[in-house]
């Protein structure tokens, strides 16, 4: 008599447990990423790890994946999406894809230099563009400040890739509101004119350039040449030794800065575990983790950065509130285009 009964509780219970699991697992999240999967994921499987929260990762060149987001409208299944550069993330902000996020937890780890006055946006890291010399050709003595490079005395010297390249716009748009528009376009000019060749590839190949002496120095983006330094090619780390870093403007406004950054999209449907993947990719943890596999300098302070870092030295960094860099994009490649900057 009491067998089916049991069987029923039995069941009952089975079936609830079932439930239970499934909702506990029903937390997910989707990503849509610029940064490549080996630069997140090893985060991503962290946080479903202690969230049991199911991350969907996408990943794609930062303008593609903008563009998708805005086609896919009102259906879009992105929760959060991470890319590269101040500019971009004001440029998603611009498309209204994004939505303002009020995290106590952001606001404390991130500066507000960092992040956008409205919460659209939040960095995830720090990425540096300072200038890097040849050790053969340039004393750092003769080096001072962005502005100085446009001195006749580096007539020739000079590789940066092309104006097409957000850093760069990004930079000239940094040097817009320090200077305004005057000074910046002939500084433009100046620098154009100290260009040894026409821009051509990325970062990267400025750097090489600069150590196989087609130029003097280079402007680019630290991590690049954190990546060659570690590289297993002997051929690359071999030019990474040719060159060093020179921090400009010290005795100024400092170093220009860049970031990486996250937001979480207008119309997401899991707001919850989006605003908990930022907050937790803003943890001191994944803040280190960044430091030490791309070698880009954590957003939150007091985070230990890696060796390489360290070897780097310290620096002041320029503290101009980044949403700038987005607004003043449009000028700054009108005036990379009239100091003809390829
Ligand atoms: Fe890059």
């Amino acid at each position: 008599m009491k067998t089916p009964h049991l069987h029923a509780v039995q069941f009952a219970l089975a079936f609830s447990l079932c439930l239970t699991g499934s909702l506990l697992n029903a937390a997910e999240v989707n990503v849509y990423s610029a940064r490549k999967e080996n630069l997140i994921k090893p985060l991503l499987l962290e946080f479903e790890k202690y969230t049991d929260t199911q991350v969907n990762l996408i990943t794609g060149k930062a303008d593609a994946l903008l563009q998708r987001i805005i086609s896919e409208g009102k259906h879009s299944p992105a929760d959060v999406l991470i890319t590269t550069d101040a500019g971009r993330l004001y440029r998603a902000q611009q498309a209204k894809i994004l939505q303002a996020v009020d995290s106590q937890i952001l606001k404390d780890s991130i500066p507000k230099q960092y992040r956008d006055p409205d919460g659209y946006w939040y960095a995830l890291s720090l990425r540096v563009r300072p200038i890097m010399y040849n050790i053969e050709r340039v004393r750092p003595k003769e080096l001072t400040t962005y502005e100085a490079l446009s001195d006749s005395v580096w007539r020739k010297r000079i590789c940066i890739r092309s104006s097409d390249n957000i850093y760069n716009q990004s930079l000239v748009a940094s040097l817009l509101v320090h200077l305004g528009e005057k000074e910046t376009l002939s500084w433009a000019k100046g620098l154009v004119d100290n260009f040894a060749r026409a821009p051509q590839g990325g970062d990267r190949d400025q750097i090489r350039a600069a150590a196989a002496g087609q130029c003097d120095l280079a402007i680019a983006n630290t991590y690049y040449l954190g990546k060659m330094l570690a590289s297993k090619d002997p051929v690359q780390q071999a030019a990474a030794e040719k060159v060093k870093i020179f921090w400009p403007n010290q005795n100024g406004r400092g170093v220009h800065v860049n970031i990486s950054g996250g937001a979480v999209t207008r119309f997401s449907k899991n707001r919850e575990s989006a605003i908990a993947l930022l907050e937790f990719l803003a943890s001191d943890k994944a803040q280190h983790w960044y430091a030490q596999t791309n070698f880009e300098y954590p957003v939150k302070a007091g985070v230990q950065p890696s060796q390489m870092l360290e070897n780097w030295g310290t620096f002041k960094a320029d503290s101009l509130s980044l949403h700038h860099l987005g607004e003043l994009n449009a000028k700054a490649v009108m005036i990379m285009d009239r100091a003809q900057w390829k």
